[in-house]
């Protein structure tokens, strides 16, 4: 499985997925390591969609970022993903309740 750094994931959702000339990433999940840690698996163009699930080793994975998803929010404060129409429209969190360009 390939996993990646959290900075790197970040990047890859900021680029919509692509990173350098590589081919696009399907899905991003964050889960929790067998070492209590964060971890970010990626899956790419070709591979099976669904590769990260629940195991001694991937523990509570959560999709954070797909190519397949509609029109979303990403909120920059607590990384929560709105496909909410309004959230969107006004860059609204619903878990954090705070707007897009409130001070951190
Ligand atoms: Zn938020």
């Amino acid at each position: 499985m390939a996993t990646i750094e959290h900075d790197l994931a970040m990047e890859l959702i900021a680029k919509d997925g692509y990173y350098l000339n590589d081919p696009r990433v399907q899905r991003i999940v964050e889960y929790t390591n067998g070492w209590g840690g964060k971890s970010y698996g990626v899956t790419w163009q070709g591979e099976n969609r669904d590769r990260y699930r629940e195991s001694e080793f991937v523990i509570k994975p959560r999709v954070i970022w797909d190519d397949q998803w509609p029109a979303h929010y990403r909120c920059p404060h607590c990384g929560a993903v709105s496909f909410n129409a309004n959230d969107i429209a006004h860059d609204y969190c619903g878990q954090c309740k705070q707007w897009k360009d409130d001070a951190p």
